[in-house]
């Protein structure tokens, strides 16, 4: 029986500024049964407020913050777990600085704890400079994501953290610890933040690679919709199997999956 879902966002519930066939259902339903679910998304440049306005924008019901996991705030717990009242150096957006700072984190450019690296569009060469001694100085390395690219709506892609972070690791030589999907980390912070066991929880993707793999791994079932990145024909060239497909998330059969496991 399914207690809770987590689900991606991107090519799940939204393509670009576009909502996907079924989002609207799929949440309300969620939301009608008060099954407990959170939005995992490797996006570390925007907060829980900024995702919950953008998909009530598209026409969904206002969210709350705990419905919402980013690999920003993932980051900031860990980096918090590991040392509270860290000192940070941050390469990254101002969500990242933000869940940083709201997790107990102190920002600096001086001998810090952690240089932490994510995607933003204002990269400048200074910061990358400042970011690759900090490391050279024994900062220790963290990433948000591993995403190399990430897609725009009708101009193809951009760089994303994880090619950012390939710029500062080709400079020191040192690799960094990446914490988004499809690190096992963020799927046990995921499901603390629900309170859900593994075996109770439905993990929701559009990526074979980082979606299904994660929830996987995790002792969760999983299930794949087709509306993004994967396909029936790239899913033949994996080695393993999502436990459900959809061709969306309106088609997912919630009410039979809260009463029973499938
Ligand atoms: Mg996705």
């Amino acid at each position: 029986m399914i207690r809770a879902v987590i689900s991606d966002m991107d090519g799940v519930i939204y393509r670009g500024s576009q909502l996907i066939e079924g989002a609207k259902f799929f949440v309300d339903t969620l939301l009608k049964h008060r099954v407990p679910f959170l939005f995992l998304t490797n996006n570390s440049e925007q907060t829980a407020v900024e995702l919950s306005l953008k998909l009530h924008k598209l026409g969904l019901p206002k969210l709350e913050d705990k419905n919402f996991l980013t690999s920003a705030k993932t980051t900031a717990l860990f980096i918090s777990q590991q040392k509270p009242g860290a000192t940070c150096f941050v390469l990254g957006g101002q969500g990242l600085a933000h869940e940083l700072e709201a997790a107990g984190c102190v920002l600096t450019d001086q001998r810090p704890d952690y240089v932490v690296v994510g995607k933003t569009r204002s990269l400048d060469y200074p910061s990358l400079r400042q970011a690759c001694r900090l490391i050279d100085s024994g900062a220790r390395f963290i990433g948000t994501n591993p995403d190399l690219i990430d897609p725009v709506e009708g101009e193809g892609f951009e760089p994303a953290a994880g090619s950012i972070l390939a710029a500062v690791e080709a400079a020191t030589g040192k690799k960094p610890y990446v914490v988004g999907k499809p690190n096992a980390l963020m799927m046990l912070i995921a499901r603390k933040q629900l309170g859900s066991h593994s075996s109770e929880t439905l993990m929701v993707g559009d990526r074979m690679d980082t979606d299904i793999i994660a929830g996987m791994e995790a002792g969760m079932t999983t299930a794949l919709v087709l509306s993004g990145v994967s396909t029936r024909e790239t899913l033949r060239e994996f080695p393993f199997r999502p436990d459900l497909i959809y061709d969306h998330v309106g088609n997912i059969e919630l009410d039979r999956l809260l009463v029973e496991r499938v």
